[in-house]
This record gives C-alpha cells, sequence and structure tokens, in this order.
C-alpha cells in the first residue's frame, strides 16, 4: 500500500527532522550559555611551516568548545549551528579578541608569529565586521600585519560581490588575507584574479595522496604556479606524511600545514617548542 508507506516515510522524516531540530536548540541554547561564560571555547594553533628551511612561518587558529557534560565538540559541529543565528558575529569577535590577545602576548614576549583567524560565511558578508575588527586591533594594539583572516572559496562564492569589497576594507587595515579550502568551491580564474589577497590554502583532498595521485600532483603543481603567478604565498594543508612534504618541496609550494609537521596545540605548548625550534621544523 504506497499510501500508507508514504505516510509512514513522511512520518519517520518528520520525527528525524524534530530530533535534529531539538539537538541543534540544544546546543544552541548551550553555546548562547558558553559565549556568556567566555571560558569553554578556546583555540588551539597549528603552525603553519616554510617548506624551504622548516621555519616557523606562522600559526592558525582553530576553535575548541569544552562542553560541560558533552565533552569536547568540533568545530564543523558546532559552527554551522552559531551560522543559522546572528550568535555567529559574537563567536567571531571573541574569537578575534582571543587570537589578538595571544598575538600580543606572543610580540610581548619577542615572539612574531602571524596569527590566522577563519572567519564564516555570514561574518565575511556582514558589512560591520572590519570596524569591528579594526577597534580589536586597536584595543590589543597588535599591527595588522600579525594577523591574516582566513575565508573559505565557498564563502567567497556565496557572494563575491560583497566579499571582494569587505576583503579590501579588511586589507586596508594591513591585514593579510587568505582564501581556504581551495579547489573545491567552482570560483573561476577571474574571480580569483580580482579578489584581493594574499594567500592561497589548497584543500586537503588534493594534498592528501598527492605522491602517490598523478593527478592531484598535477592539479597541485598547477595550483602553485597560478598562486605564485597571482603573487600569492601558497599554503598546502593536511600533509600527514614524509612523501607528501617532500613532493610539495619539490614542487616549490611555500608553506605547509598538517598532523605530520605539528597538530593544533595549546598556545602554551606551542611557546614551549619555540625554545626547542627543531620540534617545529620538518
Ligand atoms: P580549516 O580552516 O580548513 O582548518 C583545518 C582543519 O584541518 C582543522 O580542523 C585542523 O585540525 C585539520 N587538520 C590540520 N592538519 C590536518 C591533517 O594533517 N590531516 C587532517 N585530516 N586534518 C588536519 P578543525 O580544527 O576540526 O576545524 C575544521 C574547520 O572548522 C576549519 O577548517 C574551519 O573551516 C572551521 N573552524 C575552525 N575554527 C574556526 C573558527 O574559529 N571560526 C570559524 N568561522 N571557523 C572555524
Ligand atoms: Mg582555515
Ligand atoms: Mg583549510
Ligand atoms: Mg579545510
Amino acid at each position: 500500500n504506497i499510501a500508507k508507506q508514504q505516510r509512514l516515510g513522511f512520518r519517520r522524516f518528520t520525527v528525524g527532522a524534530t530530533d535534529d531540530s531539538n539537538a541543534r536548540l540544544g546546543l544552541l541554547g548551550d553555546l548562547r550559555r558558553a559565549l556568556d561564560a567566555g571560558d569553554e571555547i578556546t583555540l588551539h594553533y597549528q603552525p603553519k611551516t616554510a617548506l624551504a628551511d622548516g621555519a616557523l612561518a606562522g600559526v592558525e587558529a582553530l576553535a575548541r568548545w569544552q562542553h560541560p557534560t558533552k565533552g569536547p565538540i568540533s568545530p564543523g559541529a558546532f559552527i554551522p549551528v552559531l551560522e543559522a543565528t546572528t550568535l555567529i558575529h559574537r563567536f567571531t569577535d571573541q574569537v578575534l579578541a582571543q587570537a589578538l590577545e595571544q598575538a600580543r602576548l606572543w610580540l610581548n614576549a619577542g615572539h612574531r608569529i602571524p596569527v590566522a583567524v577563519n572567519i564564516s560565511t555570514r561574518s565575511l558578508l556582514d558589512t560591520g565586521f572590519p570596524e569591528r575588527l579594526a577597534a580589536l586591533l586597536r584595543q590589543t594594539g597588535v599591527p595588522g600585519d600579525q594577523l591574516c583572516i582566513e575565508v573559505t572559496e565557498h564563502s567567497i562564492m556565496s557572494d563575491p560581490n560583497t566579499a571582494i569589497e569587505t576583503l579590501h576594507r579588511i586589507r586596508g587595515l594591513g591585514v593579510k588575507t587568505s582564501i581556504d579550502d581551495y579547489g573545491t568551491g567552482y570560483s573561476s580564474m577571474t574571480y580569483l584574479r580580482l579578489l584581493p589577497l594574499d594567500e592561497l590554502k589548497i584543500d586537503r583532498s588534493f594534498v592528501q595522496d598527492l605522491s602517490r595521485d598523478p593527478g592531484n600532483r598535477a592539479l597541485v603543481a598547477s595550483t602553485v604556479e597560478l598562486g605564485h603567478n597571482l603573487g600569492l604565498t601558497v599554503v598546502a594543508e593536511g600533509i600527514e606524511d614524509a612523501e607528501t612534504l617532500t613532493a610539495l618541496r619539490d614542487i616549490g609550494c611555500d608553506l605547509a600545514q598538517g598532523f605530520h609537521l605539528a597538530r593544533p596545540m595549546t598556545a602554551e605548548t606551542l611557546t614551549r617548542s619555540l625554545a626547542r625550534p627543531r620540534a617545529l621544523a620538518a
């Protein structure tokens, strides 16, 4: 009986959807509380390493949420929930404030470590964002060039004209800009040329089996060349083994990031490893 099956199917679907939205609502309430509390969401830092000499070129700040009862929740799980509401702006501001305070601490200790912060689509397209960023830079006294804003190719392509305008304003503050997860978002060569960028990060799906897959190797090599021809620093993310590292060095990629080099870590652990520079070198 098709009608009955459809009814059941429909009911199953709505029950599932309700469970899902209840879970999201629960998470949203917890997130609002976490943003008020201010200490559950912290940042870990993953080194970006220069392929030529193994030097620390900067770090990427990655959000970590320690839920009081559910334990650690990954950014992939909670950022989409925030992104559906205006709470994302409070989150973005808190992450930026934390990252800039850390950059200030490093500068005070004599370390120039540029910090990269990921910005979600909604914050990128928020016309008030560059002004809030300017205020945070003033408050922390961190020079703009010690900060890099990473935005995904997907975010940019969701509204390229607004993104271009915002990226120009961000760069007007001296802040660096990076296109993240490059290669997954169908941006045209025209846009890549128009975008005010300093850095291009090749998505890890192209990087991971680089040393075994000639197709991916060709894609990565031509992306590195394209980036260089546009005057960009090219970063490869997701380096998990020594073979990939060697292949990227041969190709002439500038910077590398991945578990093989260093995992995301607390600022304290990173600061300790600065005393032993070999610990971060390839
Ligand atoms: P992303 O910006 O592309 O960050 C890189 C992600 O790859 C991080 O995951 C990092 O832990 C992971 N990763 C690094 N090296 C390797 C490797 O060798 N192998 C593998 N398999 N993974 C590696 P994470 O921290 O779970 O973050 C996931 C995504 O969530 C980020 O992707 C970024 O888009 C977003 N995200 C993280 N923190 C923030 C934040 O503060 N704000 C916003 N808006 N988004 C954030
Ligand atoms: Mg990123
Ligand atoms: Mg990325
Ligand atoms: Mg990625």
